[in-house]
């Protein structure tokens, strides 16, 4: 914006010289004359006392740029694309600051596979950061969950952490690295936590008990990928842990997150009671039908929203008349993917 001009400076920008259109219509002057107006023009516009600009209210919170407060500000600059945000960043610190509140409420990092140190994060904390995700956040050394944890604290608009799949396996996070982060955490998917060495899920679920979560909205619960799982010759079979008989979720497993807003799950995360045969085989036929006791349970979960139903077992009547219910009483989504017999496809069908 340039400087308040006088009265004699507005008059001077409406006199029509140098326009064209205007010359026609004014009496024609010498050069030397013209000369003469214009320095008797200037002696004027000095005599004249230069006015003040009226003087504008501003709202307190305001970078004294109009009587916007910030909130307007941010009404009208969301209609703005990131790039336009980024170009009128650079017009003034005013409106950098302004623009920040947007550009840097969600930051979207580029992804990393361990995340970003601590050391980057400090060349960040004036910035106006809300929200942020679980692969941003590097945990490798052996400092870093202290680290880390002074930096949250370090920022003060930041209310929300989502535990979350990133670009890579790498950028999963142990229980570890989860408890720093559980005072922000929102949302979490279970399947980006990993479970200690050889923790069974059932370890797991006491140890993710025993975090408080002062701010969790929604727990997901996805498809467990076993590999190997439906082949009774896999190699992990025989031994004692097998994954096949301790990676999913139990019924006391369930109990054990009773306080937990579980909002969605994949069916396949459900934990069969494996029959182990003599050679210490996994005895497993999906045709036959199995009743899991932790279907009648997901009644009781009042966060529950969506099923998705994943399964490869064969089920018992009981429990499909409970995934009816489910949906029919619960207001449940049931989202049918897969279903290894007809039959349950049938009765699950409106
Ligand atoms: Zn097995």
């Amino acid at each position: 914006m340039g400087k308040w001009k006088t009265n004699a400076d507005l008059d001077h920008e409406y006199k029509p010289s140098g326009c064209s259109l205007a010359t026609d219509t004014l009496p024609r002057t010498t050069r030397s004359k013209r000369k003469i107006e214009v320095a008797e023009d200037e002696k004027l516009r000095k005599l004249q006392p230069v006015v003040p600009p009226p003087k504008i209210e501003r709202v307190e919170e305001d970078y004294g740029h109009t009587v916007f407060p910030n909130e307007i500000w941010d009404k009208i600059l969301i209609h703005l694309s990131k790039k336009d945000l980024r170009s009128l960043s650079l017009v003034s610190k005013s409106l950098r600051i302004l623009t920040n509140r947007l550009l840097w409420a969600e930051p979207n990092f580029k992804p990393t596979k361990h995340g970003l140190k601590g050391e980057v994060w400090e060349t960040l904390l004036h910035l106006p950061i809300r929200k942020l995700r679980s692969p941003d956040f590097f945990f490798k050394r052996k400092n870093d969950h202290e680290y880390i944890a002074e930096i949250l604290s370090q920022m003060p608009l930041l209310s929300e952490i989502e535990v979350c799949q990133g670009k890579w396996k790498s950028n999963r996070i142990t229980m570890r690295s989860l408890r720093v982060l559980a005072p922000y955490v929102k949302k979490i998917k279970l399947d980006c936590v990993l479970p200690d060495n050889d923790c069974t899920r059932t370890e797991f679920c006491e140890e993710l008990a025993k975090i408080d979560f002062p701010n969790l909205k929604s727990v997901t619960i996805p498809y467990t990928v076993l590999p190997g799982c439906y082949n009774t010759m896999h190699s992990q079979c025989g031994k004692e842990m097998c994954v096949h008989r301790v990676s999913r979720y139990r019924l006391e497993d369930f109990q054990l997150m009773k306080h937990l807003p579980i909002t969605e799950l994949n069916l396949n995360c459900l934990q069969p009671e494996y029959e182990v045969l003599d050679n210490g085989l996994c005895y497993f036929y999906p045709e036959e039908p199995y009743h899991f006791p932790q279907i009648p349970y997901l009644l009781q979960m009042k966060s529950l929203n969506t099923v998705v139903v994943n399964l490869f077992q064969a089920v018992s009547d009981d429990n499909l008349e409970s995934l009816r219910e489910l949906r029919d009483k619960n207001g449940v989504n049931l989202v049918l993917v897969f279903i290894r017999n007809d039959r349950l496809l049938e009765k699950l069908k409106v």
